[in-house]
Parts: C-alpha cells; structure tokens; sequence
C-alpha cells in the first residue's frame, strides 16, 4: 500500500519520487510506504494554501463550520476502518483507538466547528475619547506538526482550530504513524473541503518538518513531540518571528497520599502508568508515595498490574506494542539502567516474545521500577513507555520537592480526600495541567500544556482559537 500527499485538494506522489517504509509494530515488518516529502512537494503544498487563503477567510464561521461538522461526521461514519488503521499503525490495542483516538478526533472537529460560530471579541470604551474594538483575524498559511502517540487525535487537535479560524493549512503527522492522517485526507475530499485549505505532506521530520518550520510564507507553527525537537524547532522558528505554539515532553508525578480513595486510586494508576504502552504524554510516570502506605501501594499495584494482558493489538489486549524498533532500544536501555544502579524491578522489566503473526513486534512488559533516588536518570528523563518509578515521601513539603525536582512541568496527577490540603499542593505544583483524584479527564474548553521544558503556549478552547489569529485593534475617535 502506498500513502499519498493531500495537495491542492488532490492526492498525489512525492515530487521526487522517493518513499520511506512504514512499519507495523506489531509484526515488526513492512506494510506500507509513505512519501519521503521534500522542498518541492511544500512548495506547491504552500502555493495552493496561499491561493485557497482569501476565499476560505471570506468564506465566513457558518460555512467553515459546515464543512468541518460534515468531517467529524465521516470520522464517525468511518470509525471502525481509522480504529483498526490506528492499532495496525501505531500497536497500540483496538480497543483503546475504538474509545479514546477516533472518537476523539471527531470530538475534536465538532468541538472547534461549533466553538467558532460562539467566538467574540473584545471592545474597551474609552470615556469621552475612543472607543476600541479588537479584530481576531485569520494569520494566513500555518504550519501544524504532531507526533505518533496519538496520531489522528493530535493531528485534528491542531488544525481544527486552525482551519476554524480560517487559516489554511499544511500539516506533518508522524512518518512513523502517517496511516490514519491519510485517511483523514480521503474524508477532506468526500466532505468538500475547498482544495488548498489543508495540504497535508508526509516524510521525515528532519527533511519536509523542518521546511515547513523554514518557509517563509508559514506564518506559526503548532508542533507536538519532544523536547529536544522543540528546541530546534523554537531556534529556527523565533528569529523568523512565527508565532509558535510548543507541547513538549513530560515527566509526570502521580502523588498519593494515605487518605485516598484506595480503590479509585488503584485502578486509575493502572491506567495512567500504562494506558497506550505508557506512551501518552500525560501518563504519570513518577509515583510519589506516603510512606506509610508504600509497602501496601507496592503489593496492591503490582498484583494489579500482572493482570494486565499484553498481546497482539488488534486482539482484546490491554497493553500492545511500543511504536517503533527504536522506541524498543531506547526504553530497554532505561531498564538495563535502572539495573545497574542497582534499583528494583518489582514487575516486568523485559521484552515479550510473542507466537505467531506478532513474532518480531516490539513489546516489553509493564515494567515497575523501585530503589532509585529522585534525581538519578530514570527520574529526571522522559522514557515514554511501559516503565513507571515508585519514590516513597514522609511530608507534603518533600511530595511537592520531588514532584517539582525535574526540567518538566506538563501534568501532575493528586490523590487525597483533604480538600485545604489539595488546594494548597494544586497551587505549588509547577504543571501545567493537575488532575485531582482522576486522570485524563479532559474538557476541551480548559487550557491545555505545559511550563518549563514541557512547552510554551496552551492549547484548547479560546486559547487555541487565539493563537490562530492574530489580534487587531481599532481605535475609533468618539
Ligand atoms: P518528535 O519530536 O520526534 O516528532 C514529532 C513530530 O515532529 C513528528 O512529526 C516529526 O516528524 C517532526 N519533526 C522531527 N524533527 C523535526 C524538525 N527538525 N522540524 C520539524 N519537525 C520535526 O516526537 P515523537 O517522538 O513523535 O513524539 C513523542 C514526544 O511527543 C514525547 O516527548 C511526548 O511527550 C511528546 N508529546 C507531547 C504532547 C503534549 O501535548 N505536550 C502530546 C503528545 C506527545
């Protein structure tokens, strides 16, 4: 199978005719091809986003809603073909795409469709001298960059608003999950989104990523993915004087305090530690432990754990394949880190070997690590896998140290029925996001992401509708 570039309105071939292969992690083997995208393939890919520009700002909030509400409907229509598309490409378990990635992406769509037709802007009455209104205009041809987590949901994340504002669009998925933002270039097409509005470019980060960042005719950048990527992409991007918009990594704390809702507490640990082999950028990574309840948090969560049933994704699993060969390596040599520190490896801590189809695929274990100090690597660097650490504390005031002791700051995770207590932590933890008692429930009207080296900007409801326009004021004499 071959995938295409959505340019113009048209799918087609890479200019220069050069292909990556797409692997299915599952397999470990080679089940399609993507474009190896290049400067040529932007340079019409832009072109046609600055002609379409005009007619889709002038199109007016009524119809680019229309047009994108028909979308979200096609997702819907489509969802079990994009679920199966997500698990093949990406490993992780059907089941998780069917109730968390495409109806998201649909959710998404609708979301910044309807939030449009709500949007108001701001006037500010000058007594007897002026009276000011603000125009939030459209910036022109933006450029939307995600990674492979969670393809089709981050990809509709970023140019739903956009194209609601009345940007068009040129947008990168992953090379390494690039199958469902193709379908989604087939449903553009059934919908009747005018040619131009969104082009959608495959191909190597370095390569066609970094054009896009380069253009001078891109006018901002939203880009998700890690940390080091951002940094290039902010040196590149600053001097240029794009607007940027950076959701970066994580290195989330999971605090617990003894007076939880146990149970509760238990379950969803479950699910933030593993949900999507570990790979969300929200996963707690770091669990921070009352120490009067460490050795009862130790049994209880490693028996949960062991229960979870790691297998082929298209199969009812609850923990797939990680994303890539290399993504494999990298989290196996934190493992065999942790090791030679000397830490404990109270469950998992190898590769699977599984029978049959998924014989060369790229599983490891829920792996639970204990025994390392706050600072070492495996506490301070993002793995973004199936490895969480254990850290016990005997005060808030040390909870509240290491949970804010690395360079991240995206999401942080509180567990305690002490509601001054929870106020007083929510306050002092440097995150962007805090989950109280629950994990990943998200309203798409709050603000989205991160400080320190998690990222610059928010995302999400007005936040995003405002990064994609630029402010104008007026100044009318009374
Ligand atoms: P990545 O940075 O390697 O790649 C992300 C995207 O950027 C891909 O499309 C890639 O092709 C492209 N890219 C790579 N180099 C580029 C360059 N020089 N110029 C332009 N584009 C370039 O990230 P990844 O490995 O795909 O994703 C995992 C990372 O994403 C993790 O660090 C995770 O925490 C982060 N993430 C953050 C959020 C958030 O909301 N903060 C959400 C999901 C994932």
């Amino acid at each position: 199978m071959k995938l295409l570039n959505y340019i113009n309105g048209q799918l087609q071939e890479p200019v220069k005719g050069q292909w990556l292969d797409n692997i299915e992690p599952a397999t470990g083997k080679v089940y399609s091809q993507i474009p190896a995208s290049t400067a040529d393939d932007l340079a019409q890919a832009v072109a046609a986003a600055g002609a379409a520009f005009p007619a889709w700002a002038a199109t007016g909030a009524a119809e680019r809603s229309t047009i994108m509400l028909r979308i979200a409907d096609l997702i819907e229509q489509h969802q079990e073909r994009l679920a199966q598309a997500e698990s093949q490409d990406n490993g992780k378990p059907i089941s998780l795409a069917r109730v968390m990635d495409i109806p998201r992406a649909a959710a998404n769509m609708r979301f910044f469709a309807t939030a449009i037709l709500h949007q108001s802007t701001e006037t500010h009455y000058n007594e007897g001298h002026s009276l000011n209104y603000t125009l939030r205009q459209p910036i022109g041809v933006v450029g939307c960059i995600s990674p492979w987590n969670l393809p089709l949901y981050l990809f509709t994340w970023k140019i739903a608003p956009a194209l609601a504002a009345g940007n068009t669009v040129i947008a990168k998925p992953s090379e390494i999950t690039p199958l469902t933002a193709f379908l989604f270039s087939e449903l553009c097409i059934e919908a009747g989104l005018p040619a131009g509005v969104l082009n959608i470019v495959h191909g190597r980060g370095t390569e066609i990523g970094q054009a896009i960042i380069e253009h001078p005719k891109i006018k901002a950048i939203s880009f998700t993915g890690g940390t080091a990527t951002g940094k290039t992409i902010a040196a590149t991007a600053a001097p240029m004087f794009k607007k940027l918009s950076l959701e970066l990594g994580g290195k989330n704390p999971n605090i617990i305090f003894a007076d939880c809702n146990w149970e509760e507490m238990l379950s969803t640990t479950v699910r933030s530690s593993f949900s999507n082999q570990g790979q969300i950028c929200l996963c707690g990574s770091r669990i921070i432990i009352e120490r009067s309840v460490y050795e009862r948090f130790k049994t209880d969560f490693v028996a949960r754990v062991k229960q979870l049933r790691i297998g082929d994704p298209s199969t009812d699993v609850n923990v797939g394949a990680v994303v890539s060969a290399g993504h494999l390596d990298k989290i196996m040599g934190y493992i065999n880190s942790a090791r030679q520190q000397g830490a404990n490896i109270l469950s998992g801590g190898t590769r699977v070997f599984l029978d049959g189809r998924c014989a060369e695929g790229y599983f490891i274990e829920p792996t639970i690590i204990d025994g390392l100090s706050a600072d070492c690597n495996l506490n301070q660097e993002e793995i973004f896998g199936p490895v969480v650490t254990l850290i016990p504390f005997d005060t808030e005031e040390e909870a509240i140290a290491i949970a804010n002791g690395t360079q991240y700051g995206l999401a942080a995770t509180l567990w305690t029925q002490d509601l001054t207590r929870t106020h007083r932590i929510a306050e002092k933890l440097e995150s962007g996001i805090v989950w109280v008692n629950c994990w990943l429930v998200r309203d798409l009207r709050t603000p989205f992401g991160g400080v320190k080296s998690s990222g610059v900007g928010r995302e999400g409801g007005w936040e995003a509708l405002k990064f994609f326009t630029e402010a104008k004021n007026v100044c009318v004499k009374l």
